[in-house]
């Protein structure tokens, strides 16, 4: 049986699992912190015993695919920025490589393009050749499959909808990204929270939220606002409403270029969210093309966390962007 590995290197921790042919199961996983030693020979080290340990002692070929939090801007995996781990013009495909030898066939990924793929291999994209797949966590990422193949684009930055922008007027939101307007700097789980915090410190406005939290507008989540606004809270429902308007626009603008059939919406904030993200889907229908809209279907993360994993290494399996 040949062994396919996935690798998910995040901001916290190492993730590994192994799989063996077309099982979407792992046979094995092992997980640990990244911790303080970020240097990019530390992990690969660590990274590189992982995968000797999971691909066993037989001398069989092993493809390994590897999902980076991180900007990449080659096809070599070299790391462009990663603010996550810390690094800044890494060449991660080389060293890994070159640290693991001709046993192994090795590609990196972006992180949510690795679990994008793994949502179409065997979760909520499962059959469809045509995804659009958007995560809003801290930030907001986002997968394309276009006829089936995964599209990384020119320099491996397809796919950046928190980037595009929703407000482009002398107001318009900055961004870390170092522009401004664009939707994640709304809706991106750190500028949600911290807009949320402001807004009920300064304004004390008359809302259940700080309550639902416990008293302390440091306790406030985006799930106590969600839970306010379906109760008809009015300073959440205005929230919710400007914020599901805008995400509604970026993800109207990407359908309308990509035609997808199916739009898959997870990451950490839209799954504490269920309001939020219904109001988006409703104005979604209204600000996308008919055209669009017509053969599309929406639908939630399924894989959680393994989808990266599974991605990654099929992936590799699949021979997408394997570094040479
Ligand atoms: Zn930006």
């Amino acid at each position: 049986m040949t062994i396919s590995i996935g690798i998910d290197l995040g901001g916290s921790n190492l993730r590994a699992a192994a799989f063996g042919g077309d099982s979407a199961t792992p046979l094995a996983v092992h997980r640990e912190a990244v911790g303080d030693d970020r240097a990019p020979e530390a992990i690969v080290e660590r990274m590189a015993r992982t995968i000797e340990r999971l691909a066993g002692g037989s001398a069989d070929p092993v493809t390994v695919g590897v999902g980076v939090a991180a900007l990449l801007r080659d096809r070599r995996g070299t790391v462009a920025n990663s603010p996550h781990l810390r690094w800044r013009d890494v060449p991660f495909g080389e060293l890994l490589g070159r640290r693991l030898g001709a046993r192994y066939r090795l590609g990196v990924y972006n992180d949510v393009n690795a679990i994008t793929w793994g949502e179409a291999v065997a979760g909520a994209a499962r059959g469809y050749r045509d995804v659009l797949a958007v995560y809003v966590g801290t930030g907001i990422g986002g997968g394309l499959i276009a006829g089936g193949q995964l599209i990384e684009g020119a320099s491996h930055c397809a796919g950046e909808i928190g980037h595009t922008k929703v407000r482009w007027d002398d107001d318009a939101a900055p961004c870390m990204c170092g522009g401004r307007g664009c939707v994640e700097a709304y809706v991106g789980g750190r500028y949600l929270i911290a807009r949320i915090r402001r807004e009920l410190a300064n304004k004390r406005r008359k809302t259940t939220v700080i309550e639902r939290a416990g008293g302390s507008i440091d306790a406030v989540t985006p799930g106590h606002v969600d839970d306010a606004a379906l109760d008809g809270d009015a300073w959440a429902l205005a929230l919710w409403t400007e914020l599901a308007a805008l995400l509604a626009v970026a993800l109207g603008n990407a359908l309308a270029i990509l035609n997808s059939q199916r739009l898959i919406l997870g990451g950490g904030v839209l799954e504490r969210t269920p309001a939020l993200r219904t109001m988006a889907e409703i104005d979604l229908m209204l600000v996308a093309p008919a055209a669009s809209l017509e053969p599309l279907t929406v639908a939630v993360a399924e894989l959680g966390d393994e989808a990266g994993l599974v991605g990654a290494a099929r992936l590799a399996r699949d021979g997408v962007s394997i570094i040479e």
